[in-house]
């Protein structure tokens, strides 16, 4: 039995690489630029119309465009947010959420086929790891949306299935392309990157020139809890983290956003917010409120209407910048890891 030959995704391909390849095919230099136009359009090879049928011909026996195919597509009755479950080139699944804001549409993709990271209370670390996506795979994502709705993206959150900064490569080269005018033309306050906290990558990445918007996300300030909830802690404390975040802001100017998902009877004392002010006072930073989002097998429940608002107040009043996160698309599951894990037990069933 022989394998298949893996077809290379042409969304991989930069600028300069698109270029190469199509002169070493052959055709003159201007093709790569109508070729890229209709790549980042989520158009066919058939109907590229304006290049030559030899070229096309060529490119259809070895590469594919890097388009993904929409295996559901669930759209939410209460605000209209949209998430898809999307199916890679070798059959895996990841999942992506469209978002309508005021200010335009806002994308949210994953990194990553699963997580290593572990955290406690998160749906897509539970199926497992697979591997990491390629940056045709993430900026794939954005296009495949985009085509389907006929929008334009005009904001991405790295906040799906995965952790960036342990696919650095690969999603940093996704930030260069997405950002590039002659790709997505998404500037880097436009792009927002999430991690569990990883300090070393966030300092790298504070050193690329590519001042994007850090998220972090945090969920208690204390060292001991932390690390049960989160095991990166174990690696990367508190103090080691903030320490980072501090570098990525001297670094980019940017402020930190952090991530609080508030549960029931966990993380959502006074004595959490009191702690959380004295962690980050005087920081250029944000403090996101989340109730947490119930994922079976955790056991996790959303802290209530009483401690989040007097958790809120009590950051307030510390001086920290913070806001309640609204939870859209509530209907239809859309906080990631949950499709992509029921699509497998499907499929073992
Ligand atoms: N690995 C990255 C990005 C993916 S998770 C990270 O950890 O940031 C995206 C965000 O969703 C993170 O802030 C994560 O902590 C949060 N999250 C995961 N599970 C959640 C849940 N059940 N309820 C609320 N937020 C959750």
């Amino acid at each position: 039995m022989s394998m298949a030959t893996k077809s290379q995704n042409l969304l991989d391909y930069n600028k300069e690489e698109l270029e190469a390849l199509t002169t070493s095919l052959g055709q003159p230099r201007f093709r790569a630029a109508q070729l890229r136009g209709w790549l980042y359009r989520g158009v066919d090879f058939e109907e590229m119309t304006n290049l030559p049928e030899t070229f096309r011909k060529e490119l259809k026996e070895n590469y594919v465009t890097g388009r993904l195919r929409i295996r559901r597509r669930l759209t939410s009755a209460l605000d209209g947010t949209v998430k898809y479950l999307l199916s890679l080139g070798d059959g895996n699944f990841v999942e992506s959420v469209l978002m309508k804001y005021k200010y335009g549409y806002s994308a949210c993709v994953s990194t990553q086929v699963g997580c290593k990271m572990g955290c406690s209370f998160c749906a897509s670390t539970q199926a497992g790891f697979v591997r990491n996506l390629t940056a045709g795979e993430i900026l794939g994502q954005i296009i495949t949306m985009n085509t389907d709705l006929q929008i334009r993206i005009g904001h991405v959150v790295m906040m799906g299935i995965g952790e960036p900064l342990d696919n650095y490569e690969n999603v940093v080269r996704f930030i260069r392309m997405a950002r590039d005018t002659n790709g997505l033309g998404i500037s880097c306050r436009n792009l927002s990157l999430s991690t569990c906290g990883l300090a070393e990558q966030i300092i790298r990445l504070s050193e690329e020139g590519l001042p994007v918007t850090l998220s972090v996300s945090l969920h208690s300030p204390f060292n001991t809890q932390r690390s049960e909830m989160m095991p990166v802690n174990r690696k990367y404390p508190l103090d080691k983290l903030l320490d980072a975040c501090n570098i990525y802001t001297l670094n980019t100017g940017r402020r930190i956003t952090y991530e609080y998902a508030l549960i029931e009877g966990i993380n959502d004392s006074e004595a959490h917010a009191a702690r959380l002010v004295s962690l980050l006072k005087g920081k250029l930073c944000h403090v996101n409120l989340i109730p947490v989002n119930r994922v079976e097998g955790t056991g996790y429940e959303k802290a209530s209407k009483k401690n989040i608002l007097s958790f809120q107040k009590i950051l307030a009043a510390g001086g920290i910048n913070v806001t309640l996160r609204r939870t859209l698309g509530r209907d239809i599951e859309a906080a990631c890891g949950q499709l992509r894990r029921a699509e497998d037990e499907n499929r073992r069933q």
